[in-house]
C-alpha cells in the first residue's frame, strides 16, 4: 500500500540562526499547543545584545540550530486549557516573560524564579519567538494596556532588567546610584532610576553614550579614560561616593571599578557579563562592608511593576529606540549590528 502522507505542517517564517555569522528567514512548523500553554501572534521584536552575540558565535549556551528573539509582544490567538492566572482572553495583547524556569529548585521555592538553575531564555537555550505564532506559558505571559504599543512594547523586557538591578540594591530615593556603562540596559536603568527619586550617574569611555545619558536627564557622568572617576564622584556626592553601584557594561575595568565608586556600606548590583574572570581586592569590600549582589532578568511581577510604570507617565522607554525595522530586514540588522555594535542603542522589529 502506497504511503499516504500524513498532515501537511502549516509553515511559518522565523528567523533562526543556523550557524556562526549565518542568519536566515527560514520556513518551520508552527508550534503545537501545549497545557498550561497560549498561542501568540507575534507583533514586535526586540533586538538583544544576546541575539547579536548568539549570531557572532560569542554565546556559549547558544546551540545552532536556533531561533532568536524573547523581547517579544503578541496577540493571543488561542487560550489553552489549564493555568490562567491572569484570566487572559484571545485578543490581548501581552509581553512575554522570556525565562522559563523549574519551579522546584532552591531559587524558585524562594520566588526568584529568575535564577532558576535550570533556567532557559528563549532564543538562547530553547528557541526563541522571532516568528509568526509563538507557544509559551500562560503565566508568564502579561497583559500589554492599548496605551503601549508595539513598537514600546518590546522594550519591557530589557526593562524589567534594568528594575531587577535597582530591586537588588533596595535602591532609595534621594541616594546616588553609579551605572557603569550606557549601552541599552544602563541606559534603561538610568530612566528607571531617575523615575524612583535617585540621583543618577552614568560612567562610561564613549562620550556620545554619556551625551544620550545627560538627555536623558541624568545628574551626572563620567568618562573614566578621560577624567578621574573617583575624585569626580566625591565631587557629584559631596564625598560621601554612591550608596548604589550598578555594573552593567561587563568589562574587566568597569567591574573593577565597583568597589572604588561605592561609598562604605554600599550595594552593587553585577549585571554585565564579563567574559573571563576578574580580579578584585577584596580587602575593599571587607574594610567598606559591601554587598556585592548578581542581578539578572528579572521575575514575571517586575514585568507587572514595568507596564504599569510606562502606563502611568512614570517611565518613557521608548527614548533608547534608534531604529525600527521590518521582520524581514532582522537577519541584515543582526550582522550589521556585529560589525558596528555602535550604529544603534536598540532595534525593534514590528510585523
Ligand atoms: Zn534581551
Ligand atoms: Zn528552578
Amino acid at each position: 500500500m502506497a504511503a499516504i502522507p500524513l498532515i501537511v505542517g502549516c509553515n511559518m517564517k522565523a528567523i533562526q540562526i543556523l550557524e556562526k555569522q549565518n542568519i536566515q528567514v527560514v520556513e518551520v512548523d508552527e508550534p503545537k499547543m501545549r497545557p498550561n500553554h497560549s498561542k501568540i501572534k507575534v507583533l514586535s521584536m526586540g533586538v538583544c545584545g544576546s541575539d547579536v552575540h548568539a549570531y557572532a558565535g560569542k554565546s556559549p549556551n547558544v546551540q545552532y540550530p536556533v531561533i532568536i528573539g524573547h523581547e517579544i509582544v503578541g496577540e493571543i490567538i488561542e487560550i489553552g486549557e489549564g493555568e490562567n492566572p491572569r484570566q487572559l482572553r484571545v485578543g490581548d495583547r501581552v509581553v512575554l516573560n522570556p525565562y522559563l524556569y523549574c519551579g522546584t529548585c532552591y531559587a524558585c521555592e524562594q520566588g526568584q524564579t529568575n535564577a532558576c538553575s535550570s533556567l532557559k531564555c528563549l532564543g538562547v537555550q530553547t528557541d526563541g519567538a522571532m516568528c509568526d505564532t509563538f507557544v509559551h506559558p500562560t503565566k508568564l505571559m502579561i497583559k500589554v494596556p492599548d496605551t503601549i504599543d508595539n513598537e514600546l512594547g518590546a522594550v519591557i523586557e530589557p526593562t524589567v532588567i534594568a528594575l531587577h538591578a535597582l530591586h537588588r540594591m533596595e535602591a532609595k530615593a534621594g541616594e546616588h546610584v553609579v551605572i557603569i556603562g550606557a549601552g541599552c540596559i544602563g541606559l534603561l536603568t538610568a530612566i528607571v532610576a531617575k523615575a524612583k527619586g535617585l540621583k543618577v550617574i552614568v560612567a562610561d569611555v564613549v562620550d556620545e553614550r554619556l551625551e544620550v545619558a545627560t538627555s536623558l536627564g541624568v545628574d551626572g557622568t563620567i568618562n573614566p579614560m578621560k577624567e578621574n572617576a573617583v575624585e569626580k564622584l566625591s565631587a557629584l556626592t559631596n564625598g560621601r561616593m554612591a550608596e548604589c553601584v550598578c555594573e552593567m557594561s561587563g568589562s574587566a575595568a568597569g567591574v573593577r571599578s565597583v568597589l572604588d565608586y561605592a561609598a562604605s556600606t554600599g550595594r552593587i548590583a553585577l549585571t554585565g557579563w564579563p567574559d573571563r574572570e576578574v580580579e578584585l581586592p577584596t580587602a575593599v569590600i571587607t574594610r567598606k562592608e559591601l554587598k556585592i549582589l548578581g542581578s539578572r532578568t528579572g521575575v514575571t511581577e517586575e514585568f507587572e511593576e514595568v507596564v504599569s510604570m510606562i502606563e502611568e507617565g512614570k517611565i518613557d522607554p521608548r527614548k533608547i529606540i534608534s531604529r525600527v525595522v521590518d521582520f524581514n530586514e532582522l537577519p541584515e540588522t543582526i550582522a550589521a549590528l556585529d560589525k558596528d555594535p555602535g550604529m544603534a542603542i536598540k532595534v525593534v522589529a514590528l510585523r
